[in-house]
């Protein structure tokens, strides 16, 4: 039997808590700046009173241990204060994904038990409309409102800075259970509603090491360490930003909050600011190469991890060409979220750089303390040959548990004792990881999901509609856009068009049920849809046959 050294919380086994986190930027950095555009710029002294005052206003509007605190906010200074705040006080930070339909944001605001939400002026007539669905929530609190806002929830309108301006900075943070849940949010990259998860102190504490051991060690090339100047491009309210606002501030260096994203004002801060690490899914950094100030900004060595979907060549080669230094990582909301990142070697000689290239867009190596495994359906690893195709399982201290309240897709998830990512992928023998295909039936659009299920669904219940399937096809700008083939009912085949489907569908994003950017571009009529063998949708052979622009009803 094991010896154990101690519990967990007494002497020398301090619990891992996210407040410690800025006890080393406070001690080595403490002038360092944290910038919000041209609103907010301040050190690192100002954003601990800052955190302090926000624990205590929240605190008098009755948030306590164990209650949810909900923000709807673009990338600011006040997100980053959330980020330590709610969960130093023991409360939970729910981070709002702000491009969910509006019945799917009442949905999860209502699931997460949101109390007090800080939303910024943009979602308040989102918020107003929406506030006979939340019940529980008893105050929202304006961020960057105008005169005219009216609050959305509560007795009368509160202001953040307002609020600030008034609470007293020494907000007594208790200490407590490392296990504590940090942080929720929910995740669209499963198919029904989307689905919460949760992460506790200790999972972020220790993810925010091991991000930092992947992404500070490497020999060559590729890295986040002091002296970088570090911007996020990947909202804050998905997947904590990957983790990052919490390693740049245990590292200490300067943090640019940029706001919403516009290719403009990024490309503006990365000049005037000095940026030199930021992170983004390809669409992000397409539309900054695309951007016509991109032609006129110096973007030499700007290293920028490119995860959420593949790096592909040809992105990677116009950022390179313009001096950037761009790396493909790879995670998901559910293991919060880094699980690899490739991994230069400095050794490529070829004279154009094709090997570097296809290397820096590689899924990559785990990062330290994952067990990663590509298995077969029997749970067994598949040759590490680099060809043969299986799934992609992990295990590490910082994946979810489960979906919150949600025992049959949690089983799904964990079963067998390996988190499933529902990513094919290969392994080689260096143990380099490439994703090659999804089981998941949902489609990844400019880094958000949507679901071909529900797509699907919601085309089918057009009167003329016989079958329908939708499918991901790969699209430069977009990644993967949705196709959806349909086969019309007999007596219809004439007249049913993508116009009339469009429409259909316009009344589903009115409604607040699918997002706009949902809604197919293109369909294909086709007098049948190809089946496996045991009668369903082929979807493979769809994808295939789209992709290589053969129609489907070709077979
Ligand atoms: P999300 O939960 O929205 O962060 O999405 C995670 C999913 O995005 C993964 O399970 C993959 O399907 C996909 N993904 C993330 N990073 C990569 C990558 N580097 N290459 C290919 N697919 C990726």
């Amino acid at each position: 039997m094991v010896r154990l050294f101690d519990e967990p919380g007494t002497r020398g086994s301090e619990p891992l808590l996210i407040a410690s986190l800025l006890r080393t930027p406070l001690a080595t950095a403490p002038h360092q700046q944290i910038v919000y555009r041209d609103v907010a710029r301040y050190d690192y002294l100002t954003l601990r009173t800052r955190i302090g005052k926000l624990a205590h206003a929240l605190s008098e509007l009755g948030i306590s241990a164990g209650d949810t605190v909900a923000v709807m906010d673009w990338d600011s200074n006040r997100y980053l204060e959330s980020y330590f705040a709610i969960p130093m006080m023991g409360a939970v930070l729910m981070t709002v994904n702000l491009r969910l339909s509006p019945a799917q944001i009442a949905y999860t605001l209502q699931r997460a038990e949101a109390r007090v939400v800080l939303v910024h002026h943009d979602f308040v007539p989102l918020l107003t409309e929406l506030r006979a669905q939340l019940p529980l929530v008893t105050q929202t609190v304006l961020l960057e409102p105008d005169a005219a806002d009216e609050c959305p929830i509560g007795p009368r309108r509160l202001d953040y800075e307002d609020l600030l301006a008034v609470a007293d900075a020494d907000f007594a943070f208790g200490e407590f259970d490392e296990r504590a849940v940090a942080t929720t949010f929910f995740t669209t990259g499963t198919t029904g509603m989307p689905k919460a998860v949760c992460f506790s102190h200790r999972q972020i504490m220790i993810h925010t090491l091991a991000v930092l051991g992947a992404l500070a060690s490497p020999q060559h090339g590729q890295s986040f360490r002091q002296g970088d100047v570090y911007m996020p491009m990947t909202p804050m309210f998905h997947v904590h930003a990957w983790g990052l606002p919490y390693v740049a501030t245990l590292l200490g260096v300067k943090q640019v909050y940029p706001g919403r994203y516009e290719p403009a004002r990024l490309l503006a801060l990365r000049e005037r600011e000095g940026v030199s690490y930021s992170h983004c899914v390809p669409t992000i950094l397409q539309m900054l190469l695309d951007a016509p100030q991109s032609a006129t900004t110096d973007l030499r060595g700007w290293k920028v991890t490119v995860g959420g979907a593949a790096l592909g060549e040809s992105l990677a080669r116009a950022a390179l060409a313009r001096g950037m230094d761009v790396f493909a990582a790879y995670g998901m909301s559910e293991t919060c979220p880094f699980l690899t990142a490739t991994r230069l070697t400095g050794g490529d000689q070829s004279a154009d750089g094709a090997a570097e290239i296809t290397r820096r867009c590689r899924t990559g190596l785990p990062a330290p303390l994952v067990d990663l495994r590509i298995v077969d359906e029997q749970m067994q690893e598949v040759a590490h040959d680099g060809e043969t195709m299986g799934e992609l399982v992990v295990r590490t201290p910082w994946l979810t548990g489960g979906y919150v309240n949600d025992p049959t897709a949690t089983a799904e998830l964990w079963h067998g004792g390996y988190l499933h990512t529902r990513d094919i992928a290969t392994i080689d023998q260096q143990g380099v990881v490439q994703i090659r295909d999804r089981l998941k039936d949902v489609i990844k659009t400019g880094g958000e999901w949507i679901s071909s299920l529900l797509l699907e669904d919601l085309i089918g219940r057009h009167a003329d509609v016989g079958e329908v399937a939708v499918i991901g096809i790969a699209d430069d700008r977009w990644g993967e856009r949705p196709v959806a083939v349909v086969v019309a009912r007999a007596a219809t085949v004439d007249h049913l068009d993508a116009a009339a489907l469009r429409q259909h569908l316009a009344a589903f994003v009115l409604a607040g049920q699918i997002p706009k950017y949902a809604v197919p571009e293109r369909f294909e009529f086709v007098a049948s849809i190809p089946k496996t063998s045991v009668g369903k949708i082929d979807k493979k052979h769809l994808r295939a046959m789209l992709n290589s622009n053969v129609s489907p009803s070709a077979n």
